[in-house]
């Protein structure tokens, strides 16, 4: 759908629309505009600051979170300082391959190049200028890397990784206007953006003028409607995500004419623990634990990764399965928050016997002993994994399903992040980053390296940073 003559082109199902309005004048303008106040958003803001360009940022929410505060807030990366202190052999090209080696090939490959050589530089610029404290888990690793390269802050939270970044704009002075959801894209009729206006809680609207636009309001895993378009396999699941994932980047560009790619990839995860909606770590699978239904049978290899797991669970009976695992990796789970909380509201449930265990699921005990008894340690099982050892009592279970966490597909970019026309030329003033945008995991589910939503959020806000600075020192100003 591209805007025509006759001014507007509203999408169906969403407020977000485009309206052609060339003699636009807002009473605010800036150089930048940001929508979206998340990791993506957050990060290029800061480095805009840094880079001496006056930013603004649209959050809708009155306190700022996204899915980045949902998140575990583990981001990848190779070659950053702290990484090499720790004597760890990793660079980008090894990082790259491992991208490219979970998405068999299919992941874009000059974003996957760009983003894998910028994240490092970029989590040492948020350490060195803005404090952000890197430590490097060391403990495991996720399915697909092959190097440690995940890096989080000390407590181990996307909260805390939201409220580092959020502390650190407060601090450079740039203005986050909150409670304003940006619903009209203002352009000029030669698909040049002037400006955004935002809904106010009061209903009014307000508008802002700017040189350039960066969309980092991440993709649209909280608008069903998409959902069922894109990735129907997806419609009935729990959704994990942030409900500002609502597609306005995906209905602005399709009104505006850009290209969508990767429209089938997305985060999934199968640990999401039920009723108490939380994310069990995959680090527990990884460790040693299975997925088992309930009826008491192993479904898949569990070590292929979260994301794909998560269509293995939803077609399991009920669409749940039980996450089970021992005590050495109960005693590992000690070290993740989110783990410890979900603990303590009962998510965990320990059984000292396989009878205990089958009551805990509800299924029959003899078809879970022949389960748990089925696989030699260090051989292939039935699925192909090499476990590493059986499981000994006393067994811990949660319950789980599978979820839709966030999106992957989204508006085709370049490796400089800028916002691609249907025929792969770069619209005038519009970038995109993080969720908002095309991701690094080709065309499925399975093709979700651990890592990619926060690796594509900071480093592709960085990068949009640099190449907005790089356009309004050679564009003349309106
Ligand atoms: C449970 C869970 C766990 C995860 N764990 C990890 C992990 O450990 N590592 C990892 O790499 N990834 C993880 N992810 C994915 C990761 O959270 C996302 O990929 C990442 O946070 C995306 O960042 P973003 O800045 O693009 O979007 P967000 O953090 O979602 O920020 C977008 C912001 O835009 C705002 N917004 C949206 N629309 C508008 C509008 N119209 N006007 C104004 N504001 C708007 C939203 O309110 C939001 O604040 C996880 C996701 C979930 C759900």
């Amino acid at each position: 759908m591209t805007v025509g003559a006759a001014g507007a082109a509203a999408a169906p199902d969403s407020t977000a629309r485009v309206v052609v309005e060339p003699a636009f004048e807002a009473p605010v303008q800036t150089d930048v505009l940001i929508v979206g106040a998340g990791a993506c958003g957050l990060t290029a803001a800061l480095l805009l600051a840094d880079l001496g360009v006056d930013a603004v940022v649209l959050e809708r929410d009155a306190q700022p979170s996204g899915s980045t505060s949902l998140s575990s807030g583990f981001i990848p990366a190779a070659g950053t300082r702290v990484q090499q202190a720790l004597g760890i052999d990793d660079s980008p090209e090894r990082f790259a391959e491992d991208i490219q080696g979970k998405a068999h090939g299919t992941a874009a490959p000059a974003l996957v190049a760009a983003y894998t050589q910028a994240i490092a530089p970029a989590l040492d610029h948020l350490e060195s200028r803005h404090g952000l404290r890197w430590e490097v888990l060391t403990g495991f690793l996720y399915p697909g890397h092959s190097r440690h390269r995940m890096h989080t802050l000390s407590a181990r939270t996307g909260v805390a990784l939201e409220q580092a970044l959020e502390a650190a704009l407060a601090a450079a002075g740039v203005p986050v206007l909150t409670e304003a959801q940006a619903t009209e894209l203002v352009v000029d009729g030669e698909q040049r953006v002037l400006g955004v206006r935002a809904r106010r809680p009061d209903g009014s609207t307000e508008g802002v003028g700017c040189r350039a636009l960066l969309l980092a309001c991440n993709g649209y895993g909280g608008a069903p409607a998409l959902v069922r378009r894109f990735i129907p396999e997806m419609a009935e699941a729990t959704f994990g995500g942030h409900t500002g994932n609502d597609g306005t980047a995906l209905h602005w560009g399709e009104a505006l004419g850009a290209r969508l790619a990767d429209m089938r990839a997305y985060q999934g995860h199968g640990s999401w623990a039920v009723p108490h909606g939380v994310l069990m770590t995959w680090a527990l699978m990884v460790e040693g634990g299975v997925q088992i239904n309930r009826e008491g049978r192993r479904f898949h290899d569990e070590s292929q990764g979260y994301s794909e797991a998560a269509l293995h669970v939803v077609a399991q009976p009920g669409g749940i399965a039980w996450a089970v695992f021992d005590t050495p990796v109960h005693a590992l789970a000690q070290g993740f928050p989110d783990f410890v909380e979900a603990e303590a509201a009962g998510a965990v449930r320990r059984a000292d016997s396989v009878a205990a265990l089958a009551q805990v699921i509800g299924c029959d005990a003899d078809v879970l002993a022949a389960t748990l008894d089925a696989w030699t340690p260090g051989e292939p099982d039935a699925f192909g994994r090499r476990l590493p050892r059986r499981l000994a009592a006393p067994f811990f279970a949660v319950k789980v399903t599978g979820a839709l966490f966030h999106t992957q597909g989204g508006l085709d970019i370049d490796a400089r992040t800028r916002v691609l026309d249907a025929g792969g030329a770069p619209l005038p003033n519009l970038w995109a980053a993080g969720g908002a945008a095309r991701g690094v995991s080709g065309n499925h589910v399975s093709g979700y390296l651990s890592g990619n939503g926060l690796l594509s959020a900071v480093a592709g806000g960085y990068i949009a940073a640099h190449d907005m600075a790089a356009f309004l020192r050679t564009s003349t100003p309106a």
